[in-house]
């Protein structure tokens, strides 16, 4: 790509006047890079309640200010996005809920919606229109410094309005989620948390646990670990590396989904240990074909690349 083309069409006309961006991680620093790249916003304004990662952001020429204090950030702005854990996007609508301006659209990022939704809703100020956004896309990595451009590009973002909700503040958000290069699905929140439920949040859980398994077994030494990770182990050990605080909450917060889910997926585990267990090779077979299928069909919706595919590019 030549350096001087963005990965996604630069507008024209900024999406929204100013943008606020509270809570500068991998996702609102990837927001703020890409606002800025492709002209979604007259103005950037950032904050993090670390002066730490404020003073980093500023180094890093995230946006066009970084204001000491959450209010101050949201002054005026036409977009509020926050980027924070789920279990404190209740904290941060309370904080700045008084300096939120008439017309404004409040947002977050939050990987569970139906507890932002719960926590937010009751702060939120007469004319301030609330459309929850969650955009399936991420790496391992946190911080200000983890943040790129194109993090979004070819990315679901789900949004989860309520069903009251403004249609153009709707349609405006759609439009610089679109912008980034996402592709946008609107659907309730509890459907969202129950489809994350089974695509996101069982998948972290059980890449947490056989890392975890893995390094408790004293037979297996950690550097065969490490040696042999290409197993399939490796893909565990980038999973399991996710930020801490971020799937605390995830778990806190989709309690309900996620026990539904686990429960499932125990009854099932259990159906595959007593195939193993009595040589039931048919189960084995007929079961890993169903998977399969399921494999190729995230490949044919372009989500992913085949492996041989991957390795002839790197
Ligand atoms: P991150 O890299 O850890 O960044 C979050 C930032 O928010 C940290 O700097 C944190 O500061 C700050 N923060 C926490 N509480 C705050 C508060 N009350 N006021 C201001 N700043 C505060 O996290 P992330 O990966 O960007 O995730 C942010 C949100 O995006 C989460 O809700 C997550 O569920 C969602 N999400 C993440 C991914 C992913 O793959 N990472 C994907 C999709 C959606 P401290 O370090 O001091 O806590």
């Amino acid at each position: 790509m030549n350096p001087s083309e963005s990965f996604a069409p630069r507008r024209e006309e900024p999406v929204f006047g100013r943008l606020a961006i509270i809570g500068i991680g991998l996702i609102g620093s990837s927001i703020a890079h890409a606002a800025r790249e492709l002209n979604l916003a007259g103005r950037i304004v950032l904050h993090d309640r670390e002066p730490g990662v404020r003073a980093r952001a500023r180094e890093l020429d995230l946006g066009h200010e970084v204001a000491e204090t959450a209010s101050e950030a949201v002054r005026d702005a036409d977009h509020i996005i926050l980027c924070v854990p789920v279990g404190a996007c209740g904290t941060v609508a309370a904080e700045i809920a008084g300096a939120l301006k008439p017309g404004a659209i409040l947002s977050d990022v939050g990987s569970v919606k139906g507890s932002v939704v719960e926590a937010v809703r009751p702060h939120l100020p007469e004319g301030v229109h609330f459309v929850p956004a969650h955009p399936v896309a991420g790496t391992e990595n946190s911080g200000p410094e983890a943040g790129f451009p194109s993090l979004f590009l070819n990315r679901w973002c789900i949004l989860t309005p309520p069903e009251d909700a403004d249609e153009a503040a709707v349609t405006r958000t759609r439009q610089f989620w679109e912008a980034m290069g996402a592709i946008v699905e609107i659907m309730t929140a509890p459907h969202h948390d129950l489809v994350l439920g089974i695509t996101s949040h069982l998948p972290h859980l059980i890449a947490y646990t056989i890392v975890g398994t893995a390094e408790d077994l004293a037979q297996v030494t950690q550097s065969e670990v490490i040696k042999f990770s290409a197993g399939g182990f490796r893909d565990f050990t980038r999973i399991a590396a996710s930020d801490p605080t971020m799937w605390r909450d995830v778990f806190l917060h989709n309690k309900d989904a996620v026990l539904e889910m686990l429960g499932r997926f125990s009854e099932d585990l259990s159906l595959l240990t007593r195939a193993i267990r009595y040589g039931d090779g048919e189960t084995l077979h007929k079961h890993f074909t169903r998977t399969r299928a399921i494999r190729r069909g995230i490949i044919a919706l372009g989500q992913e690349k085949p492996e041989t595919e991957k390795l002839r590019k790197s």
